[in-house]
């Protein structure tokens, strides 16, 4: 349905992360320093760039009965998103995401997807009306692929855009992949997805092209610092990011597909989306942490001047 309203299914964790000289051995206990705990998952990252750079939206997803997810649920509000379909689920906790970062920048990261795998069908099917009433539905694999599945079918049926960040990356079935209108993977995930290893833009096209050929109109492959490779209609070309500083690249696929997808939302065509969408990306790799580094609106705006 063409409404301007953007529907994120994905997944919530709090991040506690750990500095260290070095990541222990099985046996060892090291002293760590600067332990936070951050708001992250890549549902709720992108939801955050969504609602921070102007969409007008709804986030479909799962916290536990705990006070983190309460005090999560309270921030995504405070961020401009519709939260009322952001449920506790009974007899869960909140997703937890443990990560050692090493004095070289290096990162382990252990998830337990906790309330994540209470985002069943069941669940999605409460929030139906949303989808069916919604322009986009954004999503990622950090949710049960049953579900990521059930909402593309259910969009496709009623016109509803679907755009899938297939994050973290793993192989995806076909029936999926012919529901997606735009993907939008970074290079790891694209050599999952196609088996070609992405290091040029000759390899970027050939990726593109075989995506393309599962049924996907659209595709955009993140290449960091270099930019994307945007192809459709069997047409590709770069378009480069903007050169910054960059301090942590923690969240900024997230930043770039939130902020993209309210661009499109916007009316903007696909370059000029994709010129905002790197705008956003790249403060937010000027800064650290996942949602913290995430942009507002009026900076995007201003950076882009
Ligand atoms: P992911 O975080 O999912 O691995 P990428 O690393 O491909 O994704 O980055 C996504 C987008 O973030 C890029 O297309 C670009 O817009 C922006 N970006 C990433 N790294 C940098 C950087 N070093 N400088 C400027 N922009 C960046």
């Amino acid at each position: 349905m063409a409404t301007n309203k953007l529907v994120v299914l994905g997944s919530i964790n709090a991040d506690h992360i750990l500095n260290l000289e070095q990541f222990p051995r099985p046996g060892e206990t090291v002293i760590g320093k600067n332990y936070t705990v951050a708001f992250g998952g890549k549902g709720a990252n992108q939801a955050v760039a969504a609602g921070r750079s102007g969409a007008n939206i709804d986030f479909v997803a799962c916290v536990g009965e705990d006070d983190i997810g309460q005090r999560i649920r309270k921030q995504l509000a405070a961020d401009n998103i519709g939260v009322g379909s952001v449920e506790a689920s009974p007899g869960t906790t909140t997703g937890v995401a443990l990560i050692f970062v090493n004095r070289d920048g290096e990162n382990v990261i252990a998830i337990d997807p906790g309330a994540n795998a209470a985002l069943t069908p069941d669940y999605l099917a409460r929030y139906e009306k949303k989808i069916i009433d919604a322009s986009v539905l954004l999503m990622q694999l950090e949710s049960p692929l049953e579900t990521v599945i059930a909402a593309a079918k259910l969009a496709k049926l009623h016109q509803t855009q679907v755009i899938l960040n297939p994050a973290p990356a793993r192989e995806l079935p076909d029936p999926l992949l012919a529901l997606v209108d735009t993907i939008t993977p970074n290079e790891t995930e694209a050599e999952r997805l196609t088996g070609v290893a992405i290091n040029d833009d000759a390899s970027a096209a050939r990726a593109a092209q075989i995506l393309h050929g599962k049924g996907i109109p659209t595709v955009l492959i993140t290449l960091g610092s270099r930019g994307v490779w945007l192809s459709r209609q069997g047409h590709g070309k770069l378009i480069p990011g903007f050169k910054v500083d960059a301090v942590d690249t923690i969240a900024a696929g997230d930043t770039f597909n939130g902020a993209l997808v309210t661009a499109l939302l916007e009316g903007e065509d696909m370059d000029k989306a994709v010129r905002f969408a790197h705008a956003a990306a790249a403060i937010a790799v000027t800064r650290s942490g996942a949602q913290p580094s995430i942009p507002w609106r009026q900076e995007i705006d201003a950076f882009l001047q």
